[in-house]
């Protein structure tokens, strides 16, 4: 913990003419669990995509600022460098192939990854000892899961390219109150595990007991940062983000 991990410094982007995120600054430090507040339109969603380097796929550009991690440029590479470099993302909306079989989707994780049959194993018996019903419906078709199987699934193909930092793209959403303390459980477990985590939430309140820093983000600007205890106690997170009045 506490390592240099990922940095991003005053980045911005832009869609055609849309200006999405304005100088954007931020750290991951290695082994932490990090999150990005912020309602809809924000720019939550960009920020992973600059990250992971899927921006030209949206139409989007990073027109200023850099992102680092250890140290070391990674806002020229391709997106499987990414992948490569140690980072993976769990994206919006899961997007798990429904007409694949469970193991499938495991195995494409796994594409662009850097290790080999040893790690590839390793990596796919973790991810069955965090989601045992993978390994129980490996051979069905993922479009069979519930949404938050899927969810897991999603998570579990992310962690089959054997990452030390993943990107969670609202792994709540659209999920039953017990089953996103399901996966809220889980994200504490890979984070001990010693997998650093960026964690972007529209739901504040399991976002700020997950992380240790938090970082909010509106009309792509940071308007608020710091320990993620602090902004759950500040009036202005409590008021717009945890809806107490
Ligand atoms: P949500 O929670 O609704 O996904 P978000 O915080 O993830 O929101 P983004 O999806 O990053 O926000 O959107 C930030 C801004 O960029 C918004 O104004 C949005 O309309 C715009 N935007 C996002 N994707 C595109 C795109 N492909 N083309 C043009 N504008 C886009």
């Amino acid at each position: 913990m506490g390592g240099p991990g990922l940095a991003v410094q005053e980045l911005s982007v832009g869609y055609g003419p849309v200006r999405a995120l304005r100088q954007v600054s931020l750290d991951v430090p290695e082994g932490a669990v990090v999150t990005v507040l912020g309602g809809n339109g924000a720019g939550k969603t960009t920020l992973l995509r600059a990250i992971c380097r899927t921006l030209s796929f949206h139409g989007g550009a990073v027109t200023g600022g850099t992102v680092s991690l250890d140290g070391r440029r990674i806002d020229g590479v391709p997106p499987d460098r990414v992948v490569a470099a140690g980072i993976s993302q769990v994206p919006e909306g899961r997007q798990v192939f429904t007409r694949m079989t469970v193991a499938d989707n495991l195995r494409s994780g796994a594409l662009g990854a850097t290790g080999g049959r040893v790690e590839r194993a390793a990596a796919l018996r973790r991810v069955h000892e965090l989601f045992p019903v993978l390994a129980d419906r490996a051979q069905q078709r993922a479009g069979l899961l519930s949404g938050g199987e899927q969810q897991m699934l999603a998570v579990g193909r992310a962690l089959m390219a054997g990452p030390r930092m993943l990107l969670l793209d609202e792994p709540s959403l659209g999920l039953a109150p017990l089953m996103a303390e399901r996966i809220a459980a889980t994200i504490r477990e890979i984070s001990a595990q010693g997998t650093s985590i960026l964690l972007v939430e529209q739901n504040a309140a399991l976002a700020l007991r997950l992380a240790s820093r938090a970082y909010v983000l509106e009309v792509g600007e940071v308007t608020l940062s710091g320990p993620a205890a602090e902004l759950a106690a500040s009036d202005e997170v409590r008021r717009r983000y945890l809806g107490v009045v």
